[in-house]
């Protein structure tokens, strides 16, 4: 064993930030959805109650009141009745059953949780038949990384060999504290800019760490295609500088920081 590097004491809570949010679910608020889709199994309830309520009076009805004779067929009209009845409230049960499944897996998505983002990493690559596309790169985020490439850091950073990747992950104990908090938090960047493509913006600025504006990446096919250095994700506020030497990044808090930087720039120019 080495001697330990002795982290920023900020570092080791950065890192536990980071790995959370890699391996663990994130749930999603409560939406008007949700709300809607609770009253909606609300009166499904109700009304089935309603339903088979009128059915068991029916029913009671029937028994008290017997109808006499028998069809054509010999059947007795009695049974036939009750038969029907009993029909009736079998369908009713079998209709509410459907109904309450399809109210509740609309609760499911409108409160769901999401994956962990290593999981819906893995489950990209899956989806778009494994590591073979690699080169290819499936789920290209503005940073240009795939989700193999951040899966495959992620294996060599934990020196996984077996087993689930998460795992690895759980039990990785970086010498360099610091320089795993770096590693895990541009993870998650790259993570959440994998799944959710859709959701960034260019920030036409130049990034205050390292000065560059813009950056020519490479897209599926090889041609050049030029991208703002610094990028927003509009879904959890934080920006990243995608030039490949710089890597700066400022999560939701930090972004106060990179405002002021901004505002700073302007004033020099
Ligand atoms: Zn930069």
């Amino acid at each position: 064993m080495g001697t330990r590097v002795t982290p920023d004491p900020t570092a080791r809570l950065r890192l536990d930030v980071a790995l959370d949010q890699l391996l663990n679910p994130e749930t999603t608020p409560l939406d008007r959805d949700h709300k809607a889709a609770r009253g909606l199994l609300r009166a499904a309830n109700q009304a089935h109650l309603d339903r088979i309520r009128e059915l068991t009076r029916r029913l009671r009805h029937a028994h008290r009141n017997p109808l006499v004779g028998t069809d054509r067929d010999g059947r007795s009209n009695q049974t036939k009745q009750l038969n029907a009845i009993h029909t009736d409230l079998r369908a009713a049960g079998a209709r509410h059953r459907a109904r309450r499944a399809e109210l509740t897996i609309r609760l499911d998505l409108a409160a769901g949780e999401l994956p962990p983002l290593l999981e819906a990493l893995e489950e990209a690559v899956m989806s778009t038949g494994g590591a073979g596309n690699a080169s290819r790169g499936v789920h290209r985020s503005p940073l240009n990384s795939s989700a193999v490439e951040v899966l495959a850091d992620i294996e060599r950073a934990t020196g996984h060999r077996v087993g689930p990747l998460a795992d690895s992950l759980r039990a990785w104990q970086p010498e360099d504290v610091d320089a795993a908090a770096d590693r895990a938090e541009r993870w998650v960047v790259e993570a959440r800019a994998i799944i959710n493509p859709s959701r960034w913006m260019e920030a036409k600025r130049s990034c205050p760490a390292c000065g560059t504006r813009h950056v020519w990446v490479a897209e599926d096919g090889g041609q050049r295609i030029r991208k703002a250095a610094l990028q927003v994700n509009l879904t959890d506020g934080h920006a990243a500088c995608i030039a490949p030497a710089c890597g700066a990044h400022w999560d939701r808090t930090r972004i106060p920081l990179l405002v002021a930087a901004l505002e700073q720039d302007d004033v020099a120019s």
